[in-house]
């Protein structure tokens, strides 16, 4: 069969970590949850989000989900 290839994290190319993937941490994944949202909340492109950034998308999904 094809050799075993290291899956990388969907958003920066680190290796994914097992309890996140397809991405290596909590921070990528929140990333690409981010990327989802339509409109309101965009991040820049190329930027890691910094802990406070993270807990603002983190709260905005929430509350996101609470609504529908
Ligand atoms: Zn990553």
């Amino acid at each position: 069969m094809m050799s075993f290839k290291k899956a990388i994290c969907a958003i920066c190319d680190k290796p994914q970590a097992e309890a996140y993937k397809p991405f290596c941490s909590a921070k990528c994944k929140l990333i690409d949850l981010g990327n989802w949202i339509d409109g309101d909340y965009r991040l820049p492109s190329e930027e890691v989000p910094s802990d406070a950034e993270i807990l603002d998308i983190s709260i905005h999904l929430l509350q996101n989900k609470e609504k529908s």
